[in-house]
């Protein structure tokens, strides 16, 4: 294996096995021999390094001996658009604007403001490309927009997976059943798909005279100042009543994002294993996930610098809700297309929620009292003005604000489709396939049956009153008061 400091060369056999593994072809036709790039259309995995797609956008533009380009857009027609989501894809944007001159790369940011704006930047991009590659994610509707843009593209598409660290490829398209089933096979191949690989700019330099008269007109993003940043959004078709997270809780970037784990690896990682129990301690677990959603980070780099970093047991913990329990998300989103329905859930939960459907609930609360954090649980609704607030709730309080919605709504699919809509809006980190994951599994995905109890039936029970005595809840509950209490 080589060392971190020798990384496999771009052109190698391992980069190409795992190109092989992580690259699928997404339409039936040639490459354009009259093409005068590659386009590379970045979709979800927002960086430079580490990236597969780019990798293989790279050595294709190599190969063919044509420049790349590397195109993002951001639409207001995706699911819960709003201030939030687009100043954290913007702020990323800028740093990657920022970079990529001296990286050798050409990077451009097309802003489409309003529904009525331009929708067809990346069919006329690919107009003149020898071939596109795009990046494959499973939610977010990208798998459904790369499928529909590669049926009318003229050239050849290709999606590549850079999210995981081990390529989906390798699970034979079955769903896996638990953590226990997928942990072993993703031990095994671990290590080799955490060795490190070169990441260089293609050999031929971008003049941007190629794109003339397609009438494109990228932001000038890499000067935009946080003023300009807040114009920009006002003028946007999109959700403005959920804000950008405040700079206090989380700055969007590669750069952030290091200085975040560099801060986790070296004093919270040895402890690891105990302090991401206790809620109120916000520097005990990594943060990482709205990085890693976005695709600011590789997961691979995540690992690579827990390993170098910490002690073995608390970076085997760390490693295995990293790894295991995210790469189990991807596989169930990628294999079920139900991830986001009752019908994702296995037979055992169907039985035992139609034994209960009737039981009496409690309270019943709507959707809008939920989302107002008006419950009569304190704790709760701390945990829901953390998500408005930070956009990303902890793990541990973030199971018990899951499974207390099943009580507290009139129906197991009600409860569903609150918990979705509540994480997908508020948080960062929503839409994710760990977000789909981890609410399913409030209901019983990935989990065994447990003991009959009403509402709950055989699905694993948990009580906001045990949780006092399990962690600090009032200190929680006053680091998250809200300023109406
Ligand atoms: C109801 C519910 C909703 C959730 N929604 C999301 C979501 O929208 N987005 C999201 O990324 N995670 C979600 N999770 C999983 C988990 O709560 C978060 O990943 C974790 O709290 C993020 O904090 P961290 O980055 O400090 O995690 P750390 O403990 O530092 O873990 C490192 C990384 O491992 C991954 N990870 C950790 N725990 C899990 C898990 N249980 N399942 C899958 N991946 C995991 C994340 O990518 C995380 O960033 C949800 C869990 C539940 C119970």
């Amino acid at each position: 294996m080589p060392s971190p400091t020798s990384p496999h060369p771009l052109r190698s056999d391992f980069a190409a096995a795992q190109l092989a593994l992580r690259a699928r072809t997404m339409n039936d036709v040639r490459l354009q021999p009259d093409g005068r790039y590659v386009l590379y259309w970045m979709q979800s995995s927002h960086r430079f390094e580490d990236n597969w797609a780019l990798r293989f956008a790279v050595l294709e533009a190599d190969r063919l001996n044509v420049p790349l380009l590397i195109h993002q857009g951001l639409d207001p027609t995706y699911e819960h658009a709003s201030d939030r989501i687009h100043s954290f894809i913007i702020q990323n944007a800028r740093e990657l604007a920022q970079r990529a001159p001296s990286l050798g790369l050409e990077y451009q940011f097309v802003l489409r403001r309003t529904r009525d704006d331009d929708r067809r930047v990346v069919d006329r991009l690919a107009s003149r490309a020898t071939i596109v590659v795009t990046d494959d994610f499973p939610t977010c509707g990208i798998a459904e927009r790369t499928a529909r843009f590669a049926s009318r593209a003229a050239c050849r598409v290709v999606a590549v997976e850079s999210h995981c660290v081990v390529p989906s490829a390798h699970f034979d398209g079955k769903e896996e059943f638990a953590a226990r089933t997928i942990r072993p096979k993703l031990a095994k191949l671990r290590d080799l798909c955490l060795e490190p690989v070169e990441d260089r700019a293609p050999r031929k330099r971008f003049d941007r005279a190629l794109l003339d008269g397609l009438d494109i007109t990228p932001l000038d993003v890499a000067t935009l100042s946080d003023a300009a940043l807040t114009t920009e959004l006002a003028r946007c078709e999109i959700d403005h009543s959920v804000p950008p997270v405040s700079a206090e809780h989380i700055v969007s970037g590669l750069t952030a994002a290091r200085d975040r784990l560099a801060d986790f690896t070296t004093f919270a990682l040895e402890d690891y294993a105990e302090r991401r129990n206790e809620p109120t301690d916000r520097d005990g677990s990594s943060r990482m996930s709205p990085y890693l959603h976005f695709g600011q980070i590789s997961a691979a780099d995540v690992a690579r610098a827990a390993i170098a970093t910490g002690p073995a047991a608390p970076v085997e913990k760390f490693l295995d809700e990293l790894i295991t329990w995210r790469e189990l998300s991807f596989n169930f989103c990628r294999l079920n297309p139900n991830h986001g329905k009752l019908r994702g859930l296995p037979d055992w939960v169907h039985k035992t929620m139609e034994a209960h459907k009737d039981d009496p609930r409690e309270v019943h609360y709507t959707l809008a009292q939920l989302e107002e954090a008006r419950t009569h649980e304190p704790l709760w609704n701390a945990a829901q003005r953390e998500l408005q607030e930070t956009g990303a709730i902890h793990n541990v309080v973030r199971m018990l604000w899951g499974k207390s919605v099943i009580l507290w709504t009139p129906r197991y699919k009600t409860a569903l489709d609150h918990l979705i809509l509540l994480n997908n809006k508020w948080g960062l980190d929503g839409r994710d396939p760990s977000s789909f994951g981890g609410i399913q599994w409030c209901f019983g995905k990935f989990d065994r049956p447990w003991f009959d109890k009403p509402i709950w039936g055989l699905i694993r029970p948990m009580s906001i009153p045990r949780a006092y005595e399990k962690f600090d809840a009032e200190g929680y509950i006053a680091r998250w008061r809200g300023a109406a209490q």
